[in-house]
């Protein structure tokens, strides 16, 4: 898939549009989503133009992806999920239901979040 300058949050890091910024360094921004699932559920995004999981790890540097990591981490903190635990997600794709085609991982937490997810035919 092509990578496509006018998504949602190409538009966040262009200033185009608000966010609620969390976190920010050289390669990564983390901001609140705007349709919270619990009571922690922030974004982490490259600024590089990068589709979803798969285009990152194949084609960011180095560089961007121990920062992406390290970004990731240090918003959970941030935002105090370290402390009863988080969940990580990021979906890629079709088969995950992927909305924004600008790769971005969830951080949700705050509350106990359930079974990562249901089986076939629930
Ligand atoms: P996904 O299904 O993983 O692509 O999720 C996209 C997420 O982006 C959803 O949780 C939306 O609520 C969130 N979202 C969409 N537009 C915005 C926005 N302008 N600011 C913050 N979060 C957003």
């Amino acid at each position: 898939m092509a990578y496509d300058p006018n998504n949602v949050f190409a538009k966040i890091l262009r200033g185009e549009i608000p966010c609620k910024k969390v976190h920010e360094s050289a390669h990564s921004l983390a901001f609140h989503d705007i349709n919270p699932l619990s009571p922690i559920h922030v974004l982490v995004i490259p600024k590089g133009a990068y589709v979803g999981f798969d285009d990152f790890a194949a084609k960011a540097s180095a560089e961007e992806q121990a920062d992406y990591v390290k970004a990731i981490g240090d918003t959970a903190r941030l935002v105090g999920a370290d402390e009863g635990g988080y969940r990580l997600l990021s979906n890629c794709g079709v088969n995950a239901n992927q909305e924004v085609p600008h790769l971005h991982v969830h951080i949700f937490g705050g509350r106990r979040l359930g079974r990562m997810l249901k089986k076939d035919g629930e």
